[in-house]
């Protein structure tokens, strides 16, 4: 998996596999919150997000969720949102 900077795993998400599709925050202001500070906000290529699933798909086959993270990785385009869904969908074993 291409981890990059400050991964964040909520408790809820203990056992899921953790699928990086932003790096950094887009927001990145919140005075209380220093998680991403001093890293630049982008969205991962899809070719790395894409290959990460395969990845997944591949050595992670008892875990059965994914979360999709870093900081806001809902800003990701829908289109783009939609392509990585799919591609979750149609690598989960069943
Ligand atoms: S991660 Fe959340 S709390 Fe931290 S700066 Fe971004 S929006 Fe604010």
């Amino acid at each position: 998996m291409h981890y990059e900077g400050n991964i964040i795993r909520p408790p809820s998400e203990a056992n899921s596999i953790l699928l990086q599709v932003t790096v950094g925050c887009s927001r990145n202001k919140c005075t209380f919150c220093g998680t991403y500070r001093g890293e630049n906000f982008k969205i991962k290529p899809d070719s790395v997000i894409m290959e990460d699933i395969a990845f997944a798909a591949q050595y992670c086959k008892h875990q059965r969720r994914v979360f999709i993270c870093d900081g806001d990785a809902l800003i990701v385009p829908q289109k783009r949102l939609l392509k990585i869904l799919i591609e979750i969908e149609n690598s989960s074993p069943g």
